[in-house]
């Protein structure tokens, strides 16, 4: 078996806290933060089960790591390890916490994230290093499925339905 590099190895544990969220029913996307090459904190989409806009993986992995480090402000060489290429508000967050370096999974489809631009602004006179696909075939595979099985759920139920319907 190939040999996973650090950042992949990370990328493992994001994947591995996405797969917590699937069997609670969200959708797949895991976070964690590393630092002196440990993960010190992680999070997973919790959108469904919260009914919140902001309980994003990276938010939740971002949180407790101020938390732990008992600051707003990451220690210096904090990095991100998200499984989809983060939304701008995510991005925001890396920013507000200075992170230094963020590393992605999948590539958002439709070409929302502005992750470029949001990284090259030198908002808060800080700068997050951006590295995405990192394990891109695996993290979006995660997703790809979700989305299949959510879709075929939603048209097993309209069948039923029907069959309810026309059993009148
Ligand atoms: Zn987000």
């Amino acid at each position: 078996m190939k040999r996973l590099t650090r950042e992949e190895k990370f990328m493992k544990a994001a994947i591995r806290a996405a797969k917590r969220g699937l069997r609670q029913g969200e959708v797949p996307i895991g976070a964690v933060v590393v630092y002196e090459e440990k993960v010190v904190a992680s999070g997973y989409n919790r959108r469904a089960k919260l009914q919140l806009a902001s309980a994003h993986a990276e938010m939740m992995a971002i949180d407790r790591a101020c938390k732990k480090f008992r600051s707003w402000r990451l220690p210096e060489g904090c990095e991100l390890y998200v499984t989809l290429e983060p939304c701008p508000m995510c991005m925001g967050a890396s920013l507000n916490a200075r992170v230094d370096k963020l590393y992605f999974g999948a590539y958002e489809q439709k070409g929302r994230s502005l992750t470029e631009e949001l990284a090259a602004a030198n908002l808060l006179n800080h700068k997050t290093e951006v590295t995405g696909g990192v394990l891109k075939e695996e993290c979006s595979s995660l997703l790809t499925d979700f989305f299949v099985e959510m879709r075929k759920k939603t048209k097993e139920e309209k069948e039923r339905k029907k069959e309810e319907n026309t059993d009148e």
